[in-house]
């Protein structure tokens, strides 16, 4: 995050669609405030005997349209404020998706990069404990996020049941397959991405097969859109980017051997037949399709108008600012904001727990093809919403998204 408050920046973007939605002015307060904000004290044993008191969070924002429903970041810079303004953009990732969700987060100051497996475990499962009365499968349901994994989540999950007295696979999503995850979660980022960005090729009439592509971060969004971004269409991928620099090769470079050489050596920098490409370098290549999976506000005021990519897809959160989205707007640049392209995730989590309620189990197909139809169903809300209100599709799928969060609210009798 930048040094701005996102919070109070996610209440801008509020106080924007409530304008174009004439939201009433009671509505807009409503929206304005989480609806839940637990913070708790969370002392664990640290391998060398001492005790640590950690700081942890968990909001719960709005769950007009269903249980609230986001990921626990483990981060030695998390605030209370971030976690609130990423509790708002879950609301409207839900929302957007249409998926019978509402809107949460949580978060854990401290490095689990100096902590053992034995103190991320204690810490794992003194947070779920202590957040246990305000979350459940039909209350709030938390998944991974920034430094947290399905490991976590198994541990999280098991601590829960045993709290419950129960098996309760569904208070978490995320999880290993064998304790009740899904198939298809772990690329189920970059592939609902890509779903939006074969629909606005086509609007667009952008031939992918014949597409050059730029992905900025190699991480799991980024690695599995390189990968899928071939397999799927047939693209060539001429860049990628990591946090130590990046590699190009226009006439393309595989997304595996990438994945591979970053694995052993810790980055993509340094693959054979590639040249070298520095993250403010690859943003502005000339290909049809960029993908920024990594970092937030890396498009500025100062490079939008060299942007050459007719779609910006983006899978990271933030990685355009607002100066830049209008400059992008102005120049024609399509941009899939990141709340309707990173949705897939949270969209194969849900699919997560309706198989734990049903405690019947979905083939990979069947994920793939429902996770497709959400992604391009919205996808298309988005886009009739900007342009029958003559908007950028990222104020559109805001539009889209408070509108529905508001129609539950009124449905259920709140205003
Ligand atoms: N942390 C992911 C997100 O922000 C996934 C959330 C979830 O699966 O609940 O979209």
């Amino acid at each position: 995050m930048s040094t701005e408050n996102p919070f109070e920046n996610s209440r801008k973007q509020l106080a924007k669609c409530a304008a174009i939605l004439e939201l009433d002015d009671g509505v807009h307060e409503m929206l304005r405030h989480p609806m839940r904000e637990l913070h708790v004290s969370l002392p664990i044993r640290m391998d060398d005997g001492s005790i640590k008191v950690f700081e942890g969070f968990r909001v719960q924002y709005n769950d007009a349209r269903g249980p609230t429903k986001g990921g626990i970041r483990f981060h030695p810079e998390e605030t209370v404020d971030t976690v609130k303004a990423l509790a708002a953009w879950m609301t409207w990732k839900c929302a957007v998706v249409d998926i019978p969700l509402g809107g949460g987060k949580g978060g854990v100051i401290c490095n689990p990069k100096e902590m053992s497996e034995g103190e991320l475990e204690r810490l794992s499962r003194k947070f779920i404990s202590s957040i246990s009365q305000i979350v459940g499968p039909e209350k709030d349901v938390p998944a991974p996020d920034v430094y947290t994994n399905p490991k976590m989540m198994a541990w999280m999950m098991d601590e829960f049941s045993k709290i419950s007295t129960m098996n309760k696979a569904g208070v978490i999503t995320g999880k290993p397959l064998s304790v009740g995850g899904s198939l298809g979660r772990g690329d189920a980022t970059a592939r609902g991405g890509l779903y939006t960005v074969r629909e606005a090729a086509e609007e667009l009439g952008i031939d992918l097969k014949n597409a050059k592509v730029a992905v900025q971060g190699y991480g799991n969004a980024g690695y599995f859109a390189a990968k899928l971004a071939v397999e799927l269409f047939g693209s060539t991928v001429v860049a990628v980017t990591d946090s130590r620099g990046g590699i190009m090769n226009m006439d393309g470079i595989d997304p595996e051997a990438a994945f591979q050489h970053k694995v052993e050596t810790g980055s993509v920098v340094g693959l054979a037949n590639t040249e070298p490409i520095s993250n403010e370098e690859i943003l502005e290549l000339d290909v049809e399709l960029l993908i920024p999976a990594a970092l937030e506000h890396v498009i500025t005021e100062k490079n939008a108008d060299k942007i050459k990519a007719k779609i910006v897809a983006e899978l990271a959160n933030g990685p355009t600012t607002p100066r830049a989205d209008e400059i992008l707007h102005e120049r024609g640049v399509h941009v899939i904001p990141d709340f309707l392209c990173n949705a897939g995730g949270v969209t194969v989590s849900y699919f997560e727990m309706v198989q734990n309620f049903y405690m019947y189990y979905w083939s990979e197909e069947r994920v793939h093809s429902r996770l497709d139809r959400k992604m391009t169903d919205a996808y298309h809300a988005v886009l009739e919403a900007s342009k029958n209100y003559n908007i950028d599709m990222r104020t559109a799928a805001y539009v889209v998204a408070i509108d529905r969060v508001v129609v539950a609210m009124k449905d259920r009798g709140w205003i």
